[in-house]
């Protein structure tokens, strides 16, 4: 194997590293009060707090300049309890309230977690305007994950939703920095952690990897790493382990959350790739060091270690069968929970491989679900047990599935439209973009085919936040 081979074979790795025994370390490279591991959004934080309140701080970081997938982020931040941006626009919050609804939505909540986040969420909000910059003190109306323009904030969650709506006064809480678009607003954030670092004296060492944790005694005492062919080993009082995720491992992605990592199946573009967004030193290292040490990852636990539920889906699942027994009203979720259903069943049954056709999966989401969620499962049972070919064609789903109604929906080219129930101005947003598309972007032509002026689509176009390209 080459060198680079045995990178990416180390990489995809789901092995945990050995932790190394303090007595085997001839000599420390440095001794600090807190060691860092990974500089993106969580280390960085640790970092400027550490250093803040004087301790020594070190941070070893892998990659050639700090950020890692927090540089890559949006920027947006579940805030509330009274935050300058929440008064500023006439919404009031309290730390109860958000605490109820994240409670609400919460499978189990863990609630001394909750209380302390929603109770230090104004101190939060501050804590990161020092950093050196402001939330836009203004709302977007509407519910929304990233608001089109610089708006400070929006309602990001379901607050407004029942049952959420009547179990805590609902506020909007998502703030987004001052960056438009989905992508790379937090790398503003990173840029002026990084300065504080440096004003507050903390030493980044980049291209410097943690590879094992020393331990002592059963604590962990240091930190071993490795830059290019160096190698040393660090003493620290305290290591902190902020190395990011797993997402860009394959191994661990079809250990944990199997469903990341297969291909899909796409309205408009059929079988696709899967499409994993990330940093390519998310490869769970340092998941696999808190591991190695001892630590316990939670949300990797023995039942989705089994394969036998995928616990993100798993969650959202209970939210469904729990809290949101309208699955009629949650028809985005529809096809996710079919293909879950679907896989689960294939497993349990040792079954050859099979799809679901694209007609299949309009017909489902097309059809009422008086019994919900549990209707859904059963119907893919009955489809797999009647399936001939390797898809799931219509005619193999239950009876009831097969009304004239039920099937005409789905037939129907429009339904496509609606199936996500958008609201009004959502679908004058999907119209407009098709008018673009049809008038080659030309915007007179497409001013003339909605019979407005080319002033009104302009600021149609600015409302809805499309860019040149018609996007
Ligand atoms: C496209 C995209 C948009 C997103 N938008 C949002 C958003 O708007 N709001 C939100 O809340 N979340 C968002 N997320 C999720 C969010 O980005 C992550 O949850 C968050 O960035 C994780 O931060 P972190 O500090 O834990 O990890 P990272 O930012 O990944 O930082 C980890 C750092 O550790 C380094 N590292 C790894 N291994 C080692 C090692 N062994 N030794 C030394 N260094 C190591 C890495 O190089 C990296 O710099 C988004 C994610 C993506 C992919």
């Amino acid at each position: 194997m080459s060198t680079s081979d045995e990178r990416l074979a180390r990489r995809a790795s789901s092995e945990l590293p050995e932790t190394v025994n303090a007595a085997d370390v001839t000599s420390w490279s440095d001794e600090v009060d807190v060691l860092v591991i990974g500089f993106g959004i969580a280390g960085g934080s640790a970092a400027v707090s550490a250093a803040a309140a004087g301790a020594r701080v070190l941070v070893l970081e892998r990659a050639a300049a700090a950020g890692g997938t927090s540089a890559m982020a949006g920027g947006h931040f579940y805030l509330g309890g009274g935050t300058a941006v929440q008064e500023a626009t006439g919404h009031q919050d309290s730390p109860e309230e958000m605490y109820k609804y994240l409670v609400a939505v919460s499978r189990a909540p863990e609630h001394d977690k909750i209380r302390a986040y929603c109770e230090g969420s104004v101190e939060h909000f501050n804590w990161l305007e020092d950093l050196g910059f402001q939330f836009e003190r203004s709302f977007y109306p509407g519910k929304i994950v990233v608001p089109p323009g610089t708006e400070g904030l929006s309602y990001t969650g379901n607050e407004k939703v029942w049952p959420y709506i009547e179990q805590a006064k609902p506020a909007p809480r998502g703030h987004s920095v001052p960056v438009p678009g989905e992508l790379g607003g937090a790398a503003m954030v990173i840029d002026l952690l990084v300065k504080r670092a440096d004003e507050l004296g903390v030493e980044i060492r980049y291209e410097t990897g943690a590879t094992n944790l020393v331990v002592e005694d059963g604590s962990v005492v240091g930190v071993s790493w490795k830059h290019f062919t160096e190698t040393g080993a660090i003493k620290a009082k305290a290591v902190i382990i902020a190395a990011g995720g797993f997402a860009m491992n394959p191994e661990m992605v079809a250990e944990h959350t199997p469903a990341l990592g297969q291909k899909r199946r796409t309205k408009h573009h059929g079988e696709v790739e899967p499409y994993i967004l990330g940093n390519p030193n998310d490869d769970g290292l340092g998941i696999r060091l808190g591991v190695s040490a001892g630590g316990v990852a939670k949300n990797l636990d023995q039942d989705v270690k089994a394969g036998k539920f995928r616990e993100d889906l798993f969650y959202r699942l209970s939210v469904v069968t729990l809290r949101v027994p309208a699955l009629k009203e949650r028809r985005t979720d529809i096809p996710l929970l079919a293909e879950h259903f679907l896989a689960t069943v294939l497993e349990r049954e040792g079954h050859k491989q099979l799809t679901l056709s694209e007609e299949s999966i309009r017909t489902l989401v097309a059809y009422s679900w008086p019994g919900n969620v549990r209707e859904l499962e059963s119907a893919i049972e009955y489809a797999v047990l009647h399936a001939r070919g390797h898809e799931i064609a219509p005619e193999d789903l239950p009876e009831k599935l097969q009304s004239a109604q039920v099937r005409a929906a789905a037939r129907s080219p429009l339904s496509a439209l609606f199936e996500d129930l958008p609201s009004l101005d959502e679908l004058e947003r999907r119209y407009l973009l098709y008018i673009l598309e049809v008038a080659g972007g030309n915007r007179t032509r497409a001013a003339e085919i909605l019979r407005v002026d080319r002033r009104t689509l302009y600021r149609m176009i600015e409302r809805y936040g499309i860019d040149s390209n018609g996007e």
